[in-house]
């Protein structure tokens, strides 16, 4: 029995980041739990704060119904987020509280604030997890979690380091019905930011597709980027596989070895 733990600053970060992973370990049977440690109440064009939160806090459940994980959605606000000792506190008593086997967050590298605060905050609980002495309400773990970063792009000061590659492309149409319960971020917000708003589709079906479109480009581009990581991780087959995820293991979770790796992120 394994455990995930995503982290992830918004409430449809864990999907998009890490959504194909996340379909094979409830595929598997295994417990999975996502936290998104703002309530997303910036992200829409005309929803005004409040209404937007609760509208997220509803989207959010839906898509961990529709994937059958765990969700907690955290009141701060979002784009405000700052790595506090409060909200450090937070992120290490979950750690305890849920015991995972693998965290996964965002680089503390990357565009948003949000995610780089979110990154820095489990950063730093990764080593702090197993500190005794603080937190004495929620005992620490007996063994500190692998702790892994989602794909990002950015290249300063370092680019991301594909540690870990994962064929998802039997999950991609479960990431879709997952990310389609997120309504007022891909139907409504991203396509309004990129000027697409006029070409959503009204009818289910087809926004489906259209979804699936949009969201297919971003393991499709990580298969593409990380070429030479897929084949060192699967071989000649890695020449062909079209959708991924890729992560990078951080410094300050447990350093696992090459055969927990194949097992915490189900490639055996
Ligand atoms: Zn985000």
């Amino acid at each position: 029995m394994l455990r995930l733990l995503i982290i992830g600053a918004h409430p449809d970060d864990a999907e998009f980041g890490a959504g194909g992973l996340i379909a094979k370990y409830t595929g598997a049977g295994y417990a999975v739990k996502a936290i998104t440690v703002t309530n997303g109440n910036a992200g829409h064009y005309a929803v005004p704060p409040a209404d937007l939160a609760k509208r997220r806090h509803a989207e959010a459940r839906a898509a961990a119904d529709k994937g059958g994980f765990e969700i907690e959605v955290w009141d701060n606000p979002d784009a405000q987020l700052s790595p506090t000792i409060e909200i450090r506190g937070d992120v290490i008593r979950a750690m305890r509280r849920f015991a995972p086997d693998l965290v996964l967050t965002h680089r503390a590298n990357d565009y948003h604030p949000d995610h780089r605060a979110t990154g820095q905050l489990v950063q730093d609980a990764s080593y702090l997890v197993r500190v005794p002495n603080l937190y004495r309400d929620t005992p620490p773990p007996e063994t500190r979690p692998v702790v892994a970063c989602m794909t990002d792009f950015f290249t300063k000061p370092n680019p991301f380091q594909p540690d870990v590659t994962v064929e998802t492309t039997d999950q991609i149409d479960k990431v879709v019905a997952m990310l389609a319960c997120h309504v007022s971020q891909v139907f409504e917000n991203m396509p309004e930011s990129r000027g697409e708003i006029g070409n959503v589709p009204q009818h289910e079906d087809e926004r489906l597709a259209w979804l699936k479109d949009f969201y297919a480009s971003r393991p499709r581009a990580i298969a593409n980027r990380f070429r030479e990581a897929l084949v060192r991780d699967h071989g000649e087959r890695g020449h062909t596989i079209e959708f991924a995820e890729a992560y990078e293991i951080s410094e300050y979770g447990r350093r696992p070895t090459a055969e927990e790796i194949d097992a915490l992120f189900l490639r055996a």
